[in-house]
């Protein structure tokens, strides 16, 4: 548990020893709503444990979205419906069998030993927009918040003012426009609305205060702002994809020498998507890498 959240939080935070991922689990009168639950498969023990501990019972299965790193843990848990947004249902059918198989790779290289054999979760129940979901005396909310991925979500807890963000929002990534742009933005200034005093990034540390929850999203819709503007900026001055990814080369981002490569291919995506032709070499995100 980390020491951020507050310490009546509904949310405990079980952080990986691998890629800063963040599983998390909400926990209301001995209900349990379990969000991204792996990695490893002694951390999805602990998380289970964990719920046992305090005489809980898991009631739902929350996957932010279908990339391989979100979708492991809900084998340990037979029987726990998994809610899922409605577009995971044509990625699942178009990409499931690629995901799968990234999964197996990963444990391949990691030498992850399994006592269970890695399921594909599939959605027991999605929804469009908004799906109210009972904890206890209360109710969290899943929001459809796509841009990094057409069916990603996040959780808001509103009593608490906390807001699972999925893959957003970090501390140590830039946004990774895997899926789209114009959705990205729409997204967050969607999200910049609420109230959020406690932000919870899938990879990255948890922002404590409105103050830093602020500066994540100031951080992150200027970026995508002035991405968007030099890519239009390059397509009307009839600039091809290279061009476009030399002349947006200088902007400025966190955490350059890990962030530089997503960087080239968000301009890329971008330049895509708002209208330019792919060039060989140039072609952007592929959407499972
Ligand atoms: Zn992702």
């Amino acid at each position: 548990m980390t020491e951020l959240l507050p310490p009546l939080s509904s949310l405990t935070l079980f952080p990986s020893r691998s890629m800063s991922y963040n599983a998390g689990v909400f926990i209301r009168d001995r209900q349990a709503v379990l969000v991204d639950p792996g990695l490893f498969p002694d951390e999805v023990d602990r998380i289970r444990a964990h719920i046992y501990a305090q005489a809980a019972a898991p009631t739902r299965i929350v996957l932010t979205h279908s990339h391989w790193d979100h979708v492991l843990g809900p084998e340990y848990f037979p029987g726990v419906p998994v809610v899922q947004q409605q577009e995971s249902v044509a990625v699942l059918a178009e990409f499931g069998i690629h995901i799968e198989h990234q999964v197996t790779e990963w444990e391949r290289q990691s030498r992850v030993p399994r006592d269970m054999p890695f399921l594909m979760p599939q959605p027991d129940e999605t929804f469009t927009d908004r799906l109210k979901i009972a904890l206890g005396d209360k109710t969290i909310e899943l929001l459809h918040a796509p841009g990094h991925a057409p069916e990603q979500l996040v959780v808001y807890d509103r009593a608490e003012a906390t807001l699972w963000a999925a893959d957003m929002l970090s501390d140590i990534e830039i946004p990774f426009v895997m899926h789209s742009l114009r959705a990205y933005r729409q997204t967050l200034e969607r999200l910049a609305q609420l109230d959020v005093s406690v932000l919870v990034p899938g990879h990255g540390r948890p922002a404590a205060s409105c103050a830093d929850v602020r500066a994540r999203f100031d951080a992150d819709r200027a970026y995508l702002a002035e991405l968007q503007h030099r890519v239009e900026a390059a397509l009307a001055a009839g600039q091809g994809a290279a061009e476009t990814v030399a002349a947006c080369a200088g902007m400025n981002y966190s955490n350059r020498d890990q962030n530089e490569g997503p960087h080239r291919l968000n301009v890329e995506t971008a330049f895509i998507e708002l209208g330019g032709t792919a060039e060989p070499g140039h072609a952007g995100w592929n959407r499972f890498q």
